[in-house]
């Protein structure tokens, strides 16, 4: 075939060892990850972790301290930009303003000294293929947010780049737009197999788009596994409490392995502190059910005892919030048709799911 799609194939992407500072700020400190050919990681973390330096280092805008970019096996940690088969998408108005959209994506090809008539003829192909079919000869300000969006994904991929890198691209863009985008650009990706590094804040973006997401700390990686896994079975605290929502009640170790936490009693998954050590227990909130109270008001209440503060309608589910005795509070979701069984005031025992739990002392600052 002779579409754009059949003529790229991804390639493996190896970063290793990355140390990046900048005076006494350590933007990396030893970070590895390895895309497979084809294959879209998200790059996940909070603020200043080092996410841009990472894909900037990948882009060729940065230079490493240390350590080494690969592609396809082939170091290229010192070779320029232009040099190295990649297409960038930034988070907005990165398109040029006083060239129409065709244009904007005929840009690359131009300078690889592509004719003009089959830059022309890529460029509605493209074009057509992000959804902008007929839109080629508008300027970037007769464009929306996310139409720009759409012709600065054309352009990234009209030079038939081996790596697509993507740095908050939907960030910009309203939260109807941006869902949209984020199908019609896995749906790309999947259909060119192009490998992606794509960098994001939103944990939720992450985690629909990406074959795996790798979470970052101060660095370095915390962990990289597909969403499901990650959210199933984070491998630290950090990253439970970094993906998804998590509650965190107090607890304690009983016995080797087995934590007390609501007046029940759970096996604890990981690591496991020593008996006695209070901790708090990290439990999703589609994890945690609720029962009508079963002791009267003021009378000794079970450890699991409070009542519902708040309940926040999310559709099929409702979360409801859950004062404590010891004034924490605790978030469970549950089907709509039982949370109305427990309006706000009315008194109720959490009941946690009978299944492993992470445990974490209760002085570490990372929980
Ligand atoms: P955000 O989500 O806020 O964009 P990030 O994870 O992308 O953050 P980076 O932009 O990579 O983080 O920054 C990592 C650290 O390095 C931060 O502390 C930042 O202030 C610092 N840093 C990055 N670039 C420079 C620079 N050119 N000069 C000085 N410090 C820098």
């Amino acid at each position: 075939s002779d579409s754009a799609a059949a003529r790229m194939r991804g390639v493996g992407l190896d970063l290793s060892g990355l140390h990046r500072s900048f005076g006494a700020t350590r933007a990396l400190a030893g970070f590895d990850l390895s895309l497979a050919p084809g294959e879209l990681v998200a790059l996940l973390g909070p603020s200043g972790c080092g996410k841009t330096t990472a894909l900037r280092i990948v882009a060729g805008f940065d230079t490493p301290d240390q350590g080494t970019v690969s592609l396809d096996g082939k170091d290229l940690t010192r070779l320029s930009a232009a040099k190295r088969d990649m297409g960038m998408v930034f988070q907005s108005y990165s398109l040029f303003p006083h060239l129409t959209a065709a244009q904007n994506v005929g840009f690359g090809p131009r300078l690889r000294r592509i004719g003009s008539a089959e830059r022309d003829r890529q460029a509605d192909e493209l074009l057509e293929l992000v959804g902008m079919a007929g839109m080629g000869g508008r300027y970037p300000h007769q464009l929306s947010g996310g139409q720009q969006q759409r012709v600065a994904l054309a352009r990234a991929l009209a030079v038939r780049p081996k790596v697509l890198l993507l740095d908050e691209p939907l960030s910009a863009l309203d939260a109807k737009v941006r869902l949209q985008l984020r199908e019609e650009i896995r749906r790309i990706q999947q259909e060119f197999g192009i490998t992606t590094l794509f960098v994001t804040h939103d944990q939720e973006e992450a985690l629909s788009m990406a074959d795996r997401v790798a979470v970052m700390r101060a660095g370095s990686l915390e962990q990289c596994a597909a969403p499901a896994e990650l959210y199933d079975r984070p491998a630290t605290a950090f990253v439970a409490q970094f993906v998804g929502t998590m509650n965190h009640l107090s607890g304690q170790i009983i016995e080797a392995g087995r934590v007390r936490v609501a007046g029940r009693e759970l096996p604890v998954d990981g690591p496991c502190p020593t008996v006695g050590t209070k901790v708090k227990v990290l439990i999703r909130p589609e994890s945690l059910d609720l029962a009508a109270a079963s002791a009267e008001a003021g009378t000794a209440e079970s450890a699991g005892a409070g009542q519902v503060l708040m309940a926040t309608f999310l559709g099929a589910t409702t979360r409801l919030t859950v004062r404590l005795g010891d004034g924490s509070e605790a978030k469970a979701d549950l089907p709509s048709h039982r949370a109305s069984e427990f309006p706000v005031g009315s008194r109720v025992d959490l009941i946690p799911a009978p299944r492993p739990v992470l445990a974490v002392e209760d002085a570490d600052d990372t929980a």
